[in-house]
């Protein structure tokens, strides 16, 4: 659970860790009120709200990461038409908007850009210029029947892979921008949180240098 957490939320966990242990001390000493107990059950509560966000947070990453890994582009070396020795050297946008990826062939020593989007938002808009591709195509009144049929049939086909992708899309980026709005809440709260035990830190400090009450 602990390695879902930033630096500055792991760091609030064991100020207020610190904190509670002092309270509980300070308040079986007589040198705090057990009223103050209830700081120590809020802070609690926050903690567990934090470990819950954590982990949520880890989770929308990792779909997000596999989401970002869907699309495969099977890419071969135009030249030796092998994949055996290629190796990903980064990537170039096509000028249609799609990200594509740069490889290099070890064995044939050239380097190449595949022409397949590499990830699936840029699908969408690669899969959407071809839609439009085909069927404008289509508009040609002198279009060969067969040539037509095949284009139909590969625009149905490319309107269900969209019908597919689009949602798996747009729930990943609904969980994402959530996800954003909850972190901003939570930096800010966290903030106060520390600002406040900070605070309290210096107040007990001043009644563990006072004689206990008993
Ligand atoms: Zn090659």
């Amino acid at each position: 659970m602990n390695q879902n957490l930033k630096p500055s939320e792991r760091e609030i966990i064991k100020l207020v860790n610190f904190f509670r242990k002092r309270a509980e001390k300070l308040v079986l000493e007589g040198k705090l009120s057990a009223e103050h107990e209830q700081v120590s059950i809020a802070c609690e509560k926050l903690v567990n709200k934090l470990y819950t966000h954590a982990g949520n947070r880890s989770d929308v990453l990792e779909r997000r990461r596999v989401l970002e890994g869907i699309i495969k582009d099977n890419a071969s070396c135009p030249k030796c038409g092998k994949n055996t020795h290629i190796k990903h050297i980064g990537s170039e946008k096509h000028e249609q908007g799609w990200s594509r990826n740069k490889y290099k062939c070890r064995r044939c020593n050239i380097e190449f850009l595949w022409n397949r989007p590499n990830n699936p938002w840029d699908m969408v808009i690669f899969i959407n210029h071809f839609i439009e591709k085909l069927e404008t195509g289509l508009l040609d009144v002198n279009i060969d029947p067969e040539l037509k049929q095949q284009s139909e049939g590969m625009i149905l086909q490319m309107k269900d892979s969209l019908d597919k992708l689009l949602p798996i899309i747009e729930t990943s980026d609904t969980e994402l921008r959530e996800l954003n709005e909850r972190e901003t809440e939570m930096a800010k709260m966290l903030h106060d949180l520390k600002n406040y035990l900070l605070i309290e830190k210096i107040k007990m400090d001043s009644w563990d240098a006072q004689p206990g009450a008993n």
